[in-house]
């Protein structure tokens, strides 16, 4: 079924804002949605995981790359900040592909899109997998004008050598530390080494599953950069999420 949605393009790719310490926007996550005619939408909790065992994932990966340029690109017609940006999940399988950078430049060009307004979020366990070939990828993608953003920081086996490791710009702190943070004192005490650790790197920071306003205020204290979730806004499709911007 996974193949026959590749083939009959039943994605959408969402788009969720994140916002600066101020309350402006400052930029966006895609996330993509598996519709398929006649079904329940699928998660790509679901999916992604089958996409990336069957290799699907490389053409689905480039899709998602190819839509969320597009976006960008449309963008540039609404208000909103000269800086503004659009995040976009890798997938281990995809940076180990031999033509990864060449398709990164390609839809770049075919697209018209601006690489200084594009980050990849890259989770630890895919950049682990094979170190050097991730340190030189990411380095490429840098010297592109790239954002590079830690994903799921805070979740399973971290190291804390991958910060030093690779040339990233963001550390994108798990949901799972965020929630229910303004009650754990030891969540608060990670998330504040966290955020010390990003600023003594001068690596930007960002929260994801913001929903309450009580995470809200215990980060912009703890000096977190940038926030993402429910409490101010859900995922949603690009037509709406221009809506969003001109309201
Ligand atoms: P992720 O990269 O950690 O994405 C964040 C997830 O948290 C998204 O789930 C988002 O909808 C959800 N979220 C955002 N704010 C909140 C909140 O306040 N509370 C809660 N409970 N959840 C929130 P989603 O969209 O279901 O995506 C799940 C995962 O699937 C993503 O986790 C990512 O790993 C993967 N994924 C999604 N889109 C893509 C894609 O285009 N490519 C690849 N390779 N993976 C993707
Ligand atoms: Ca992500
Ligand atoms: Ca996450």
């Amino acid at each position: 079924a996974l193949q026959r949605g590749v083939k009959n393009e039943e994605f959408s790719l969402y788009l969720q804002p994140q916002f600066t310490r101020d309350g402006a926007i400052c930029s966006a996550e895609s996330l993509i949605r598996w519709l398929p005619p006649g079904k329940d939408p699928v998660s790509p909790g679901a999916f992604i995981p089958i996409a990336e065992s069957t290799g699907l994932i490389v053409q689905l990966g480039e899709w998602v790359l190819k839509k969320a340029c597009q976006y960008q690109v449309e963008l540039k017609s609404l208000h909103l900040p000269e800086s503004f940006s659009i995040g976009v999940n890798i997938s281990a399988r995809q940076l180990v592909e031999e033509d990864f950078i060449d398709k990164v430049n390609q839809i770049l060009l075919q697209t018209g899109a601006d690489p200084e307004h594009l980050k990849f979020e890259l989770t630890e366990t895919c950049l682990v997998q094979d170190i050097d070939r991730a340190k030189y990828i990411l380095g490429r993608l840098r010297k592109m004008g790239l954002r590079i953003e830690l994903d799921d920081f805070g979740t399973g086996y971290s190291s804390l050598n991958s910060i030093n490791n690779f040339p990233l710009t963001a550390l994108k702190l798990d949901r799972s530390l965020i929630n229910g943070i303004e009650k754990k004192d030891s969540k608060k005490a990670i998330v504040n080494a966290a955020l010390a650790m990003s600023r003594a790197m001068s690596l930007s920071s960002i929260a994801e599953g913001v929903e309450t306003v009580g995470q809200v205020e215990f980060l912009t204290r703890a000096g977190c950069d940038m926030f993402q979730g429910y409490y101010f806004a859900k995922p949603m499709p690009f037509q709406e999420f221009t809506n969003f911007i001109n309201q």
